[in-house]
């Protein structure tokens, strides 16, 4: 395991939050419970992230990412123009408001 302030501060302080355990009267451990986050920075509060288990999820976001930045094209539905969509959510031809889906 190995965890990293997400907020990269530099903390090497982390508080585990899932230490929810359930024991029974002699004491034996029944069953334990996660929940999210699972580690807080202490020096600035921000979830901490075990890099043991990042690269899968940081794989999927950079995905995303890819996904989501990748330039996208519609086709006006007055006027027919293709336009990029960016932070531009109307036709630069008509002005026509254009839907994302
Ligand atoms: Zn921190
Ligand atoms: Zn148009």
């Amino acid at each position: 395991m190995m965890l990293i302030c997400s907020n990269r501060c530099g903390g090497s302080l982390f508080r585990a939050l899932f230490a929810e355990v359930e024991i029974d009267a002699a004491g034996e451990y029944q069953d334990y419970r996660l929940t999210q986050p699972g580690y807080v920075c202490l020096n600035c509060g921000a979830p901490a992230v075990d890099l043991g288990e990042v690269p899968a999820a940081m794989e999927a976001e950079a995905r995303e990412d890819e996904a989501s930045t990748a330039p996208t094209a519609i086709l006006c539905p007055v006027c027919e123009t293709m336009v990029q969509l960016d932070a531009n959510m109307e036709c630069p031809n008509c002005g026509a408001p254009l839907e994302v889906g």
